[in-house]
């Protein structure tokens, strides 16, 4: 079968067959870093003949490559219990001592681990600085150095500025878009940033996908040529990602 990106954020893809099938949900986003400078691709050419994987890997200039689809657990972080936990991101460095990462490449990846995060549901990543937490460092897990000592001071930073875009995100409910009569704090944030816009004209401002909130969304639907259905689904929510 055709193999399908995940994160649209990857403009490229590699695919290899060097992975597990889950026979669990991952829960965790693991980051590592390249044996080098290295581009996205390249990396994944890499791949393709060493026996090793990644879900992703993002170059020195924040290209970024898909490689396994998430729904695989890539041979990543060493035991089959972690890569079937994990998804995995593999990030250039500069290959000197220190492993510099630059900031395209950490801009790169505090993107793709926020996309993660939306499509999974995830409304929060945390860093615990050891395996509890949402993000995780592939030295945690196994015995390496990965992901060096740069970008392993990354991490709070990644996960504080990944929140930020978390913060401001709609999760959609489980059916994959919201309706008429529907109750959720993802409502109420929805509500004040229509009306901060100017297309939510009723009053209350409560959780509840009210008839103001379903003519309010056809207000924004018309406004970026969608079809005016006043549900709020997965175009709409892709239109808020970019004028928000
Ligand atoms: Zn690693």
């Amino acid at each position: 079968m055709a193999r399908k990106k995940d994160s649209s954020l990857a403009k490229a893809t590699r695919w290899n067959n060097n992975y597990w099938i889950r026979d669990r949900e991952p829960d965790k986003i693991c980051v590592h870093h390249m044996a080098g400078k290295n581009t996205g691709v390249g990396c994944g050419n890499y791949f393709k003949h060493a026996g090793v994987s990644s879900n992703y890997g993002i170059g020195y200039k924040g290209d970024i490559c898909q490689y396994v689809e998430e729904k695989y657990g890539a041979y990543a972080q060493g035991t089959k219990y972690w890569n079937k936990r994990c998804i995995s991101i593999e990030c250039a460095n500069d290959g000197k001592a220190g492993y510099h990462v630059s900031k395209a490449t950490i801009d790169a990846c505090i993107e793709l681990v926020a996309d993660i995060c939306q499509r999974h549901g995830w409304e929060k990543v945390t860093f615990t600085g050891d395996t509890k937490g949402r993000l995780i460092m592939h030295k945690y897990v196994a015995n390496t150095t990965c992901p060096g000592p740069y970008l392993s001071t990354k991490f709070e930073y990644i996960a504080r500025e990944v929140n930020k875009i978390l913060d401001v995100s709609i999760f959609l409910p489980e059916r994959g878009y919201f309706k008429l009569g529907d109750k959720s704090p993802q409502v109420k944030k929805l509500k004040a940033w229509l009306k901060k816009e100017g297309y939510f004209k009723g009053r209350n401002m409560n959780g509840t996908y009210s008839k103001a909130m379903v003519k309010a969304v056809k207000r924004f639907e018309k406004a970026h040529k969608l079809e005016q259905d006043g549900e709020w689904g997965k175009k709409c929510n892709a239109v808020y990602n970019e004028v928000r």
